[in-house]
């Protein structure tokens, strides 16, 4: 057994007994029902998450320990992005056109009580090992797919040499152009990325791995000499958040969260809304606070900082993304926009092609004119007169 496995083994918490003695029993004052939303779904707490809670109701324990409120289903759904009807075979979701998840791992090293994919993982029934030969045999036949994403459950919960063998699989399938792996083990189980991991990966490039970071303080000493790891191999790093109540519904909380990944060598990519996941719905938070997120974001850091804001359409519709109101009014002549401290400005539409062709071909104008209207007239009189006195 590998190092970290025995770790993941050793010290993880995965019952309700060792939830009690690590916190006290004050904690859990319903232990029936708090067992009843473990059997719905799995317990595991990994090691580095274990030693991250400060106190109970945290932004760490939130994400891991157990919570009475999953047993009330108002609208969530087991099946909230309607995977499994996407599927045309085991393991196998398909819903875009060039890509398609493989689900290669039933396992994680810790379980997130948000999950939206909770109604598979933790069993290894749920998601076959036994049954991946059709997926390759899918994956081969269908020449349109370029771009495949391993998932779960955590592909790098998997052994070196069955990750090895899936990998070298889809290598031969030369349609594959890109491989992408999601997986929380830089955040949940940093042990995990060793020196051999790394000479895999870097055997089957283009691979990207999309990791899973919701809050600053995951970022820890050994996740990101883990995550520099990963890219010393040569693979680009993004990083999906999800936008959580009570976790990471800040914007100074995402701010910091966002500029410690790209410190630590990782692109954001994608801030999700919750899933309407039954079991996870006191995560949710309103769209309205996602979008304050990205406002607080967009130009007050780094454009790199900044990731798409999404919200994985209920019923399988896609990922949509979501942005602030930075557009106010467009014209067949110009488009009045909102900058991120709210100054207005307008840009020129271009003039009629063939208008200016038969002009003699004059270049369009594309110049941003600052306007002011945002400030009130009185403010912008004073301004006037001072530009004015300073020219006489
Ligand atoms: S690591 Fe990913 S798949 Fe596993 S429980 Fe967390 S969100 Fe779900």
């Amino acid at each position: 057994m590998a190092d970290w496995q025995k770790l993941l083994r050793q010290r993880s918490i995965a019952s309700l007994q060792q939830l009690v003695e690590k916190f006290g029993p004050e904690q859990f004052p319903d232990l029936d029902r708090l067992q009843q939303a473990i059997d719905n779904f799995e317990l595991r707490i990994s090691p580095a998450m274990v030693d991250l809670i400060k106190e109970p109701g945290d932004p760490i324990w939130r994400q891991y320990v157990p919570d009475l409120q999953e047993l009330e289903v108002v609208d969530g759904v087991p099946d909230s992005l309607n995977e499994d009807e996407n599927s045309p075979v085991p393991n196998i979701t398909h819903r875009y056109p060039d890509r398609a998840l493989f689900l290669v791992s039933p396992v994680c090293a810790a379980y997130c009580r948000f999950c939206t994919r909770r109604r598979k993982v933790g069993d290894p029934q749920k998601i076959p090992m036994s049954q991946f030969e059709s997926a390759f045999q899918y994956l081969a036949e269908h020449k349109e797919i370029r771009d495949v994403i391993l998932s779960g459950g955590d592909p790098l919960l998997l052994s070196d040499r069955r990750l090895d063998q899936i990998l070298s699989r889809l290598r031969q399938i030369t349609h594959i152009e890109i491989i992408r792996i999601g997986s929380r083990v830089p955040c949940h189980l940093p042990e995990r990325i060793t020196p051999e991991l790394c000479g895999i990966l870097r055997k089957y490039h283009p691979l990207y791995i999309n990791t899973h970071f919701n809050h600053p303080d995951e970022l820890t000493a050994p996740a990101v000499q883990g995550l520099g790891m990963l890219a010393d191999a040569g693979v680009p790093l993004g990083c999906q958040t999800v936008l959580l109540k009570g976790v990471n519904d800040d914007p100074d909380v995402m701010k910091e969260l966002m500029q410690k990944l790209l410190a630590a060598r990782v692109r954001p990519y994608y801030i999700y809304m919750c899933d309407q996941v039954a079991g996870a719905e006191h995560f949710k938070t309103t769209v309205e606070t996602g979008l304050e997120i990205i406002k607080g974001l967009r130009g007050w850091t780094s454009g790199l900082a900044v990731p798409h804001f999404v919200i994985d359409a209920p019923g399988g519709g896609g990922k949509i993304p979501l942005l602030p109101e930075y557009v106010v009014r467009i014209t067949e002549d110009e488009v009045v926009l909102r900058n991120y401290r709210g100054k207005r400005y307008v840009w020129r539409q271009p003039r009629d092609e063939e208008a200016l062709v038969g002009a003699g071909g004059r270049e369009p104008e594309y110049d941003f004119l600052p306007t002011f209207e945002a400030e009130p007239a009185e403010k912008n009189a004073k301004k006037a007169k001072r530009r004015n006195k300073r020219v006489a």
